[in-house]
């Protein structure tokens, strides 16, 4: 690991100034993935700054019938806070999937949200990574890519997000609120993060001087019917191979609503509402599942490893919706 420097903030605003006076600083919180990252010499932050110390570990209730999750909450209380768990059991089960207990027990919300890719060659300084080092191609496109993207991919960049809490916040239409040197913004979780392109180097719209405060939650909890999958290589500590969060709203047994997000197929999970607008007013059929996933799935693109995703992902969207349908047989 290489040296830096080591800073406290006591709050926002010292955080946010400290690092815009700083030369390639980092925010640190729970540090589950960044310290990883400067191990391997993939990131070399000249400084870090501690926010843990900032007041932003609460979950309490919105005016509008949400709730606000600050950033620095771990992913463990969030997953097994009793409002959660009652009104937006998606994040919790979403949550539960992802790392271990020990991770979940130090990774935050905020800190979630901006893990990086775990794509085997970013994390290997010896190999051609656009992400890593912009301009130096990408070895995954004709490499082993069993874990890479069927949406969304460029030629410079075909890497997953691999967050599972992601995938829930995105079916939930969460808002993230961020501070940074020109105030306060929120940001729908549908334009948090963004596709890689000719960048992929950058993996969110957030700014370099702003930080995430808190994760709003809408009223709207979908706790009645959900469903998350996590298609994996083991039971646990794994990434997705194919992840869905399936949200529903039913009348009786049509479908007022649906809403249905991939997770480990794209460089942010994926949604297609036109897709999902197709089940509103049908039945809950698995002829009618089969149909949305058949849309779904129309634009993926496989690469030499990865092809049997598409078919995986297929499958996960008939699943997800039998799930939370209550249809499963
Ligand atoms: Fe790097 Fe993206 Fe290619 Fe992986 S897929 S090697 S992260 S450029």
């Amino acid at each position: 690991m290489r040296p830096f420097t080591f800073t406290k903030a006591k709050n926002s605003a010292a955080a946010v100034q400290e690092i815009s006076v700083q030369e390639n600083g980092k925010f640190i919180a729970g540090g589950t993935n960044l310290l990883d990252l400067m191990k391997f010499d993939v990131m070399q932050p000249k400084s870090l700054i501690d926010i843990t110390g900032i007041a932003l570990n609460y979950i309490k209730d919105l005016k509008d019938g949400g709730l606000r999750l600050g950033a620095l909450v771990t992913n463990a209380d969030t997953a097994y806070h009793r409002e959660v768990e009652k009104r937006y059991p998606l994040l919790s089960h979403a949550i539960l999937a992802g790392a271990s207990p020990q991770l979940r027990n130090k990774a935050t919300d905020g800190g979630n949200l901006l893990q990086r890719t775990r794509c085997y060659y970013f994390y290997d300084p010896a190999t051609p990574c656009n992400k890593r080092e912009p301009g130096s191609g990408c070895a995954a496109i004709k490499g082993y890519n069993r874990w890479h993207a069927i949406f969304g991919a460029s030629e410079k960049c075909i890497a997953t997000h691999p967050s599972d809490m992601c995938v829930a916040l995105a079916a939930l239409e969460a808002k993230v609120n961020v501070t940074g040197r020109n105030g306060d913004r929120t940001i729908a979780f549908e334009d948090f993060h963004r596709l890689p392109g000719d960048h992929p180097e950058i993996d969110s719209n957030l700014s370099e001087d702003e930080m995430i405060t808190s994760i709003d939650l809408p009223a709207k909890g979908f706790a009645d019917n959900f469903a998350y999958i996590k298609n994996r290589d083991r039971a646990s500590y794994s990434f997705a191979l194919v992840s869905i969060a399936v949200c529903l709203e039913m009348n009786g047994n049509k479908i007022k609503e649906a809403r249905i997000v991939l997770g480990g197929v794209a460089h942010k999970p994926w949604r297609n509402k036109e897709a999902e607008a197709l089940l509103h007013g049908k039945k809950a059929t698995r002829e009618n599942f089969q149909m949305v996933a058949d849309a779904m799935v129309r634009e993926a693109k496989g690469y030499e490893y990865n092809e049997f995703k598409i078919e995986l992902a297929r499958r996960s969207v008939v699943r997800g919706l039998m799930q939370a349908a209550k249809k499963e047989e």
